[in-house]
């Protein structure tokens, strides 16, 4: 018999008897130390994630049991797909969760007449991108596309084209969702339009998503890359790239990274081991209109690295480059009204040549454009009026694991003095209720925690990052 022991006091039994959930399912489920339990293990695999059980369903239906079954005893229910956006979950803590890993969720339709694509929740952007590229099409994804679309979208998310065409979640047309009352429900403007305004941006708070539709753009490529200079030539690129930003039209993205990345053999030698500066770039439109706009970078100085050409859309994840294999890391983050020459002094002394920074990627992100305009249909995503995006992400590897948050901590108060005081869903995850809050203007709060309450009255998902009653959880 599959039992567990189980140690918080939010289980109604000490003694779980899972043989019934797992006879209840088309999927499976496993116990530690059973295979697939292993699934748990975060992208991210500095943080631990230790549930009672780990659920692998095959359809909506085998989540609504899930989260049924546990209703019935006192237990909650998490999700995860890839684990990029890990919240801790130790052995105590995790004692009375069911993580529910979505990986078996795998459908990518593509409508190529209509343009746009049903999603199931365990599919990463690159599957989208694979089956939407052949036809001349794109879906908004982000900068990584071993993400997963759905933990992306409910957080609102931004990509390398942000300021061009907006929050991607302003391009989803539907969610599929088990709400915490173990209903399967549809969301659309139309249909239970509350939930459909709470899944762009509330992350799980609302349910758990088994498919999501999207639009998809018509294009197949656009003009983009990196500029990689040496660190010596940070201070002149960062505060040429803080004028630069300055006059971009919106078809014209970019993001800046002070880069430290370790000698490994799948960081090209130029850049490993060293400090250097990437200008990315992504400009939709005619090629030579985007040289033409990134012109003034690639005067600064010489670059290292010049890979900024006309690509495909299948190549989107190159400009930005992100770690692919899992990593122990740790992210900082800040949400900036502003990016003027004080800043990026600020910035370089704390992440600049010879500041002793230990991060790995400083980033910031060129806001804006398309993100700052009212969606169609508005959505719990609060922080279209931010210039700039901030994130730091460090390696937690001996023997500098130790200075990684400090240094975090450090780059986050240097901006302070041009922080909107907000934060985005998606970076530096957290289930801190004062952290998630952040997320969110008091109206947006106040609605996603009644929202919460009704499709969710006995707490089943109270757990990670999401918002409840009065404000987020604890
Ligand atoms: C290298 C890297 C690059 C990134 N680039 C970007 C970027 O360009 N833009 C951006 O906006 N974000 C970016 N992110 C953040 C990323 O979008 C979030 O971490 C996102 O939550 C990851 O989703 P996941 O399912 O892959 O990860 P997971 O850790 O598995 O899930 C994270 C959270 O997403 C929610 N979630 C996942 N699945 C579901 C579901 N089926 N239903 C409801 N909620 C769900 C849950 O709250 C869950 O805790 C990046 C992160 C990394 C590490």
């Amino acid at each position: 018999m599959a039992t567990k022991t189980v140690a918080s006091s939010t289980a109604s039994t000490d003694e779980v008897d899972l043989e019934p959930l797992r006879a209840l399912l088309s999927g499976s489920l496993a116990l530690p130390g059973e295979p697939g339990y292993e699934l748990a293990t975060p992208w991210n695999v500095a943080v631990p994630v230790l549930p009672l059980v780990v659920v692998l369903p095959e359809s909506a239906e085998d989540i609504a049991a899930a989260v049924r079954f546990a209703g019935t005893a006192g237990l909650r229910v998490a999700v995860t797909r890839t684990g990029h956006g890990a919240i801790p979950l130790d052995a105590a803590a995790g004692s009375d969760v069911l993580l529910v890993h979505t990986g078996r969720l795998d459908e990518c339709t593509v409508h190529v007449d209509e343009r746009w694509a049903r999603v199931g929740a365990g599919v990463i952007w690159q599957q989208v991108i694979d089956g939407a590229t052949p036809h001349g099409l794109a879906p908004l994804a982000g900068s990584a596309p071993g993400v997963g679309v759905v933990g992306f979208l409910t957080g609102g998310g931004l990509g390398p084209l942000v300021r061009t065409y907006g929050v991607s979640s302003d391009h989803v047309r539907a969610f599929d969702v088990v709400t915490g009352d173990g209903q399967i429900r549809r969301a659309t403007p139309t249909e239970h339009p509350e939930l459909f305004w709470g899944l762009r941006g509330g992350k799980s708070t609302l349910g758990i998503v088994t498919a999501v539709e999207i639009d998809l753009l018509p294009l197949a490529s656009i003009y983009g890359g990196a500029l990689y200079f040496d660190g010596a030539d940070a201070p002149a690129v960062v505060h040429a790239w803080q004028r630069w930003t300055a006059g971009l039209p919106e078809s014209a993205n970019s993001s800046l990274a002070i880069l430290q990345l370790p000698p490994l053999p799948q960081v090209p030698p130029p850049l490993a081991g060293r400090l250097t500066v990437a200008v990315r770039f992504a400009f939709a439109g005619d090629p030579d209109a985007g040289a033409l706009t990134l012109e003034p970078m690639r005067q600064v100085a010489t670059p290292l690295i010049d890979m900024v050409a006309p690509m495909p859309y299948t190549a989107i994840g190159a400009i930005h480059a992100d770690p692919v294999d899992p990593t122990p890391t740790h992210e900082a983050a800040t949400l900036l009204a502003d990016f003027p020459a004080e800043a990026a002094e600020a910035l370089l002394a704390v992440a600049g040549p010879g500041a002793g920074s230990r991060q790995t990627i400083v980033e910031l992100r060129h806001l804006g454009g398309a993100l700052g305009r009212a969606p169609q249909q508005s959505s719990a995503f609060c922080q279209r009026n931010a210039r700039f995006s901030m994130l730091a992400i460090g390696v937690l590897a001996p023997p500098e694991a130790d200075a990684v948050a400090a240094d975090g901590v450090a780059l986050v108060a240097a901006l302070a003095p041009w922080s909107t005081g907000r934060a985005l869903a998606n970076f530096a995850p957290s289930s801190d209720p004062e952290r998630v809050a952040l997320s969110y203007d008091e109206e947006t709060l106040r609605r996603l925690g009644a929202l919460a309450e009704q499709y969710d009255p006995t707490g089943v998902l109270r757990i990670g990052q999401v918002v409840r009653g009065a404000g987020p959880v604890g």
